[in-house]
């Protein structure tokens, strides 16, 4: 690789998530020019972990053959509800003891340039926007379904935020009024109904009734049950693991459908781990979007898969931070 030209133009984006950091340095046109990946620790505490995170960027740096000084601005996104304004986090799900933590204040004076922070799933909507597959739409909306379902609403072009940042909450839709309990303490999410982790609920469920040998089988060989271990049965010709995730691919559509009506976007990108189950989720869902969904809002429409794989929030935070750079 040829070295980098030097100066202060170079933008450095962070996803901070339960079990790994990432950090990338990269150009505003999205190329990357070296990244660092290490673990999260979370359990050692926010102030170690702040330390990693510095660190990490500035491994990034030096792969990139860079230097503090070469930085315009760095940018962070993690999970969960965060004050973008003052640049804290105000707390994480998967980050014990994080509680109101000034990660912003902490870079800048550690790193001596501006700091941003974002959550992580608007980060992604933003990153599949500008460099992924919504390229080029105005109206789009990113949908992520791994053990949770999160997303990120662009409209207009513009990331949509809401009155306070917590638009986009895809996942916490209401299907079923008196449906499962949601980790939101409310029933009957899109989450609670089609998550990884209401999957495997089931899966868990059908064991317990003795209703596939199977599924036993093979949590039993893996030493625990998750949603993928119901696909694979599915995937190896159990019905009823089959109806379980074929059930989730209804409840997505269900969702999707509503989403198609309230916003007529023109795409909807799909992520997370459990798009690698393909067909056998989106399949149902895609049918049941294009059922229920007004015909003048699904003509316009196209459902499409993620393109950015685990680089979509920093992407999103290069995107974020290049608005403010020449
Ligand atoms: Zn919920």
């Amino acid at each position: 690789m040829t070295a980098a030209p030097r100066g202060k133009k170079y933008l450095g984006a962070v996803d901070l998530g339960g079990s790994k950091i990432l950090s990338v340095i990269a150009q505003g046109d999205g190329r990357r020019l070296g990244e660092d990946r290490r673990s999260t620790s979370a359990e050692e505490g926010p102030e170690v972990v702040l330390e990693r995170i510095a660190g990490s960027l500035e491994n990034a740096l030096a792969k990139a053959g860079l230097q503090r000084g070469d930085l315009a601005a760095v940018g962070i996104c993690s999970p969960g509800p965060c004050d973008i304004d003052a640049g804290v986090i105000s707390s994480a799900p998967n980050l014990p003891g994080w509680r109101d933590v000034p990660i912003c204040r902490y870079l800048e004076e550690r790193l001596a340039v501006p700091a941003r922070l974002e959550n992580d799933a608007n980060a992604a909507a933003l990153g599949e926007h500008v460099y992924g597959a919504g390229r080029g739409c105005r109206h789009l909306i990113y949908m992520t379904v791994s053990t949770g379902i999160g997303g990120g609403l662009i409209i207009d072009s513009r990331l949509y935020r809401g009155a306070t940042g917590v638009a986009g909450e895809l996942g916490h839709m209401v299907i079923d009024p008196d449906g499962p309990l949601c980790g939101c303490g409310n029933r009957g999410c899109l989450e609670a109904l089609a998550s990884g982790t209401a999957i495997a609920a089931r899966g868990e469920e059908l064991v317990a009734q003795g209703g596939s040998a199977l599924l036993a089988k093979l949590a039993q060989e893996q030493g625990e049950l998750t949603a993928e271990t119901v696909c694979r049965a599915a995937q190896q010709g159990d019905a009823a693991s089959r109806e379980i995730a074929q059930r989730a691919g209804y409840y997505l559509g269900v969702g999707l459908a509503s989403y198609v009506n309230i916003f007529n976007p023109e795409v909807i990108i799909v992520g997370g781990g459990l798009v690698k189950e393909g067909e056998l989720l989106l399949g149902p869902a895609r049918a049941e979007m294009e059922a229920r969904a007004m015909s003048e809002a699904l003509k316009a429409v196209q459902l499409k898969l993620a393109e950015l794989g685990d680089y979509v929030g920093v992407m999103g935070m290069v995107a974020l931070l290049r608005e403010g750079c020449s």
